[in-house]
């Protein structure tokens, strides 16, 4: 038997807690985010009920990310290889060209690797769509986790290369949703392969509450 544990609720999403920094770095994965309306009410008789319960994802870098690293691992490698000529034209002291052609061709080598896997790479969600008895209205929350948090947000994501993996229709109190939401870890795994990442916490997720 587990016992309880008294925890402070994941406090709602807030970009302006961020540093500039890490919102220009996160810009590359809002999906097209646009803020919706928040739950009228938190009384458990008029708690909104789910309608339906999305898994989705969406490709993590746009083809203009992509273009961009293509053409910074070619100038790089190009430069890698004009500092090597211009070392054996000129004489120039190798301590100097050496070090910088071997920084540039690895820099060609992982910027090349990137533009490779960016295609495949994806970011991982879950939609909730409520029905509210308050407002007999809707309302969508948005639940996803980044490296260093798991995010709860109402709104959904809007870009048009959104796809839905998996639907159902489960019928959740949203109290229910956020009690599973409050369960899930904090964090993500470091930023490698095999380790925990936005699908793994969003398929945890989604077979928590469907
Ligand atoms: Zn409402």
């Amino acid at each position: 038997m587990t016992t309880h544990q008294e925890t402070a609720k994941t406090p709602d999403y807030d970009p302006r807690s961020n540093s500039s920094i890490i919102n220009f770095l996160l810009s590359g994965i809002d999906g097209g985010y646009k803020k919706g309306s928040l739950i009228c009410s938190s009384d458990a008789d008029e708690s909104p009920y789910s309608k339906t319960i999305t898994l989705g994802q969406f490709p993590l870098y746009t083809e203009s990310v992509r273009r961009g690293f293509g053409v910074v691992s070619i100038l790089l490698g190009l430069l890698g290889i004009g500092v090597i000529v211009a070392a054996a034209l000129h004489q120039l002291s190798l301590s100097i060209t050496i070090p910088v052609a071997v920084i540039s061709i690895l820099f060609c080598i992982l910027t090349g690797a990137i533009f490779i896997a960016a295609p495949i790479a994806q970011h991982r969600y879950i939609l909730v769509e409520l029905e509210c008895k308050k407002c007999n209205g809707g309302h969508t929350v948005l639940y996803d986790a980044i490296t260093k948090m798991k995010r709860r947000r109402f709104g959904c994501y809007t870009k048009q290369t959104c796809m839905t993996l998996q639907v159902s229709s489960a019928e959740r109190s949203y109290e229910f949703i956020d009690a599973a939401f409050e369960e899930m870890p904090h964090r993500l795994g470091p930023p490698v392969p095999g380790a925990y990442d936005c699908k793994d916490w969003a398929d945890e997720f989604y077979n928590k509450i469907s």
